[in-house]
């Protein structure tokens, strides 16, 4: 079982970033876009979108249609008044937006009257804010600076492998990943936080004082699909064997755990 923890601390951690191309922040109204710049960022959500006509107005016999608005007058000069509204305007852009998504984007569609024509998100934390601003604020946190150090250190490493097959791992909890983002989050999640807390103990006990800056020996980046749960894989084999198969020697709790099931 203790194998399956992993997998475990992978599905506690909020939304599973599938995609191994994703940046460190993410546009969260098209969730396509994503980029390491703000500034990129804050021009891609200040563009100026436009719809195919035929999806937001219409003419029925004398009658003007804005179906964005459900807005109907006889009227033109008073439907070009509505198209000049900041409500039809930011309604407008934001359908654009979100239709910038694709067709698995739409459900958002649904939800736009609430709409808040900015939803940003950091990748690496899971933060989401409604502002550039705000999100650039975050980027000052203690928390948001250690995540980005391991994501710049991942970047670093992986240009020196195949990025196509590479994934991602940390050797303290025998964890791996195809998108390093969830390698930066796995860091937060409660196993990592014990795993590491464990490990700091060992070094104190031990007389020795806790490296810092020990990113290169805690989190590589593999040149070869990760093991399959329980399966005998060369590439991991050599960093970290099984537990079932050779239990750490140096690791009290493991004897002890051992012994117990013996005795039983
Ligand atoms: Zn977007
Ligand atoms: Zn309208
Ligand atoms: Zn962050
Ligand atoms: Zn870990």
């Amino acid at each position: 079982m203790g194998d399956d923890l992993s997998v475990l601390s992978a599905g506690e951690l909020s939304p599973y970033i599938s995609d191994p191309l994703a940046k460190l922040f993410q546009c969260a109204v098209c969730n396509k876009f994503t980029s390491d710049s703000l500034e990129a960022l804050s021009v891609h959500v200040n563009t100026e979108r436009s719809l195919p006509e035929e999806e937001w107005r219409a003419v029925i016999g004398d009658i003007y249609q804005c179906k964005l608005c459900n807005y109907n007058t006889q009227l033109k000069a008073n439907f070009q008044l509505h198209c000049k509204t900041d409500k039809h305007m930011q309604k407008y852009q934001l359908v654009a937006h979100i239709k910038e998504g694709g067709k698995a984007n739409e459900w958002r569609l649904k939800c736009i009257a609430i709409g808040n024509p900015v939803h940003l998100k950091c990748n690496a934390c899971d933060y989401y804010t409604n502002s550039v601003d705000k999100l650039r604020l975050h980027t000052t946190n203690h928390r948001h600076e250690g995540a980005v150090k391991l994501y710049k250190h991942l970047q670093k490493q992986e240009s020196a492998v195949n990025s196509e097959s590479c994934y991602y791992y940390c050797t303290l909890c025998d964890y791996s990943t195809k998108a390093k983002l969830n390698l930066v989050q796995h860091i937060r999640s409660v196993k990592h936080q014990q795993t590491e807390g464990l490990r700091k103990l060992q070094l104190h006990q031990q007389g020795l004082a806790p490296e810092e800056d020990n990113l290169s020996d805690l989190f590589l980046v593999k040149d070869c699909p990760p093991n399959e749960p329980g399966e005998y894989h060369p590439c991991t084999a050599g960093i970290t064997p099984p537990h079932h198969i050779t239990p750490p020697p140096q690791n009290p709790s493991w004897c002890t755990e051992l012994r117990t099931h013996l005795a039983m």
